[in-house]
C-alpha cells in the first residue's frame, strides 16, 4: 500500500446496489443477505485494505463516507490528511452492533438504549463519555465521542466483515458539500485514497443527526437525517444547541459546526423574507448586469417565476426529505456549469427544514438576505 497520500493508485469498486429504501431492520437485514457471492468478495478485499491500515471510500444511507480503523492513529491521520480536514473537527465512529459500541464508551446514557433501539441502525449519532481506547485524534481531545451504526448495507457488512470500528467522515475534501453519489467521491479523493466503493445514490442524502447525551437534556449539536419531532417521540425533551442559533455569539457545542462547510465554487446567497421570488429576480438582474452568471435555488413551487439559464430545484416544498436528497449534488452541478453567483430560496426551519437550512446557510457561508 502505498503511504503517501496524493501518489496513491485508487482501486475503484464497482458494487451494483439500489441502496434501501426504509430503516426497518427486518428490511435491512434482508438487504444484506442478499448481497451476491461476487459483491461479498469486493467487500472483503476492502475489508483487508482497512485491516491494514488503509483508507476506502463506501456508500451508507447518509452521505459517502471515508473510512479507516478508528482505533488506529495512524490509519485516521490519513482521513484527515486526505480530506484536508482540520484535526480539531472529530470523527464520527462507525459500529455494526452494540458490543462494539460499549467498547468505546465509559458509561451508557439513560435513554440511550431506546433511541438506539428505535433509530438504529439508522441516521442518528450519539455522543457520549469517551472510553480509553478511543485515541484523541478522533475526538480532537475532546473527552466525549461520537458513535452511529449506519444503515447501508455495503457499510453494516464492511464494518463487520472488517471486524474494525470505522472513522468514517464524509468522504469529500473538507468544505466541499458532502458526496451523495460515487462520481463525487471519485471527483474528490481520486488518488488520495486507496479505494472507492461506488454504488450508486446515498437514499437520504444528508448527514446524521448528532445528538449530545451526555448532559442532562439530550441535545442536537448537528440537526440531520432525524428531525428532533421524530426524537421528541421517543424522548421527553430534545434541546438544540444554542450555538447552532446564534453561532455569531455562542460557540457551538459541535466542534465542526464552526467551519465553512458544503460550498460550492460559486459564492451563495440566501434571500428571505415574504417577496423573495421579486428579490431574487431583481439581485439576478443586478448580478447579471455586473457580467455575473447567475444560478437560482428553488422549489418546483416557484420555479416557472425565474427565467435565467440555470434555474435547478430541490422538489417541492411539502417534500422536504426529496429536497435533502437532492441538494448537495445540485450544489455540485452549479460548479459545473460554472455558476458565479447562486441565490437560493430559504425553507422553514421545521422537520427535514432545519438540517436543510443549516447545511444552506454553511453553503452560503452566513451570507443571508433578508428582505421586505
Ligand atoms: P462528518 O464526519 O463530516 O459527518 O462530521 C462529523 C460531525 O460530528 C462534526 O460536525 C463533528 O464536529 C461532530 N462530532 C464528532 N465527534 C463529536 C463529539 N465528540 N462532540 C461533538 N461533536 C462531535
Ligand atoms: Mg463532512
Amino acid at each position: 500500500m502505498n503511504e503517501e497520500i496524493g501518489a496513491k493508485k485508487t482501486t475503484i469498486i464497482n458494487i451494483n446496489h439500489s441502496g434501501i429504501n426504509n430503516m426497518d431492520k427486518l428490511y435491512i437485514e434482508n438487504k444484506i443477505k442478499s448481497l451476491s457471492k461476487e459483491d461479498l468478495e469486493k467487500l472483503q478485499y476492502v475489508a483487508d485494505i482497512l485491516k491494514s491500515g488503509g483508507i476506502v471510500a463506501f456508500p451508507t444511507e447518509t452521505v459517502y463516507g471515508l473510512g479507516a480503523n478508528g482505533l488506529d492513529e495512524k490509519a485516521v491521520e490519513k482521513i484527515f490528511k486526505a480530506k484536508g480536514r482540520p484535526s480539531d473537527n472529530p470523527l464520527i465512529l462507525h459500529v455494526a452492533s452494540l458490543n462494539q459500541m460499549q467498547d468505546l464508551v465509559l458509561e451508557i446514557p439513560q435513554n440511550v438504549e431506546k433511541l438506539i433501539d428505535r433509530f438504529w441502525p439508522g441516521p442518528l449519532t450519539l455522543v457520549m463519555k469517551k472510553g480509553p481506547k478511543v485515541p484523541d485524534i478522533i475526538t480532537g481531545g475532546l473527552d466525549t465521542v461520537a458513535i452511529r451504526m449506519p444503515a447501508h448495507p455495503i457499510a453494516l457488512k464492511l464494518i463487520e466483515m472488517s471486524g474494525l470500528v470505522l472513522a468514517a467522515p464524509s468522504a469529500n475534501i473538507s468544505g466541499k458539500p458532502s458526496p451523495t453519489r460515487g462520481e463525487h467521491v471519485v471527483r474528490d479523493l481520486d488518488n488520495k485514497v486507496d479505494a472507492i466503493i461506488m454504488a450508486g445514490e446515498c437514499n437520504i442524502g444528508l448527514e446524521s443527526t448528532v445528538l449530545d447525551m451526555t448532559g442532562g437534556i439530550p441535545t442536537i449539536l448537528r440537526p440531520g437525517g432525524i428531525s428532533k419531532s421524530e426524537l421528541e417521540k421517543v424522548l421527553d425533551r430534545v434541546d438544540l444547541d444554542k450555538g447552532l442559533i446564534d453561532s455569531t455569539n455562542i460557540k457551538p457545542k459541535s466542534p465542526g459546526m464552526k467551519y465553512t462547510h458544503y460550498a460550492p465554487e460559486a459564492t451563495v446567497y440566501i434571500v428571505r423574507g415574504k417577496n423573495f421570488v421579486d428579490n431574487i429576480k431583481n439581485l439576478s438582474k443586478k448580478y447579471e448586469k455586473k457580467g455575473k452568471n447567475v444560478g437560482i435555488l428553488c422549489f418546483d413551487d416557484t420555479y416557472n417565476n425565474y427565467d435565467n439559464p440555470v434555474v435547478k430545484s430541490l422538489g417541492a416544498r411539502n417534500k422536504l426529505e426529496e429536497a435533502a436528497f437532492n441538494l448537495f449534488n445540485i450544489l455540485r452541478e452549479f460548479d459545473d456549469l460554472n455558476v458565479d453567483i447562486v441565490l437560493s430560496e430559504a425553507v422553514e426551519e421545521v422537520g427535514m427544514g432545519q438540517a436543510i437550512m443549516n447545511r444552506l446557510i454553511k453553503a452560503a457561508g452566513n451570507r443571508i438576505i433578508e428582505g421586505e
